[in-house]
């Protein structure tokens, strides 16, 4: 008889960890702090950055929390991007600094990322907060791999010890994993396009974790039995957003998995909230 994997809701661990925020948030007030504010910076006309960034605006609100944009137009140079980061790192009333990605092209992103204050980085992403972590006393951590840590931690999966394998080795998930899975004791193993044998190293894992960007490219036989899977991956395809995992074939053999939409995804800005609150904390 075939098993079936327990399913993992992000949207409920979400809802959980923004209803937890929320009442942090309403403590930190409640003993004299200012509720935390989070300022958003959009440069161009992205329709896709607009819903994200009106999304992490909601779910500031739905906390407690305060946010500003500063919407810039597409010709924006990189000198005037950099003032507005600086000004914002010097405003005392502003507590966490999300520069929304893409920039245009003219822009060179990772010297935007490395110009925000590492006390406001609340995606986690220069290379101070990278630096910290890697160093394993992290700071504030990437949004997305402290979104899966909660969703395994939700899960019960015990990481001690425990065989993880990344598939994906990217700044934004593969390699902040690699050091959080670490500071938990797991035994981590990392996987990229140029691993030999990618099922052979993935049937290892009792903790799966794809990032890597491939619709289904992670399948039954790349699953131990048993295993926790957890799929980062969203793609857009001709059947609509499918993850890096098969998740109908997968679910027969894993003990657990996550869902796309509705696993990794939701995670991300409850991650963000939290992230912003931390900063205020460290800041009042
Ligand atoms: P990325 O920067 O493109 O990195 C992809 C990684 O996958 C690279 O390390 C690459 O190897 C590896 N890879 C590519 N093809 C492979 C293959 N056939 N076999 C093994 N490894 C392979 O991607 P990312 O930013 O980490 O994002 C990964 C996925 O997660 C995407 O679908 C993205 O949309 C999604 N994502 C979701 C969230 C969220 O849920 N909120 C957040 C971020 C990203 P090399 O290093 O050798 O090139």
């Amino acid at each position: 008889m075939k098993m079936s994997a327990g399913v993992i809701d992000g949207r409920k661990v979400s809802a959980g960890v923004r209803a937890r925020v929320a009442a942090e948030v309403s403590d930190f007030v409640a003993g004299g702090g200012k509720p935390p504010v989070l300022a958003t910076v959009i440069v161009g006309e992205d329709p896709a950055s607009e819903v994200y960034v009106a999304n992490k605006h909601r779910a500031c609100e739905e906390a407690g929390m305060e946010s500003v944009h500063h919407g810039l137009p597409h010709e924006t140079t990189q000198a005037d991007l950099l003032e507005l980061v600086a000004r914002l790192g010097a405003d005392d009333g502003v507590d966490g600094i999300l520069v929304q990605l893409p920039v245009p092209d003219h822009i060179d992103a990772d010297a935007v990322v490395a110009a925000i204050d590492p006390a406001k980085d609340v995606d986690g992403l220069s290379p101070v907060s990278a630096g910290l972590l890697a160093g394993g006393s992290p700071g504030m951590v990437p949004c997305t791999p402290a979104g899966v840590i909660e969703l395994l931690d939700h899960q019960g999966t015990e990481l001690e010890g425990a065989e993880a394998v990344i598939v994906g080795r990217s700044k934004l998930v593969g390699r902040p994993l690699v050091s959080l899975l670490l500071d938990r004791n797991a035994t981590v193993t990392v996987c990229h396009s140029r691993t030999r044998d990618l099922k052979a190293v993935c049937r290892r894992a009792d903790v799966l974790i794809a990032a890597v960007g491939v619709p289904r490219l992670i399948g039954a036989a790349h699953i131990k039995p048993g295993a926790v899977v957890i799929d980062v991956g969203i793609n857009r395809t001709d059947d609509g957003l499918v993850g890096d995992v098969d998740f109908d074939a997968v679910s027969r053999v894993a003990g657990a998995i996550t869902p796309v939409p509705g696993g990794v995804g939701p995670m991300t800005i409850a991650m963000l909230i939290s992230n912003t609150l931390q900063a205020a904390r460290n800041r009042a």
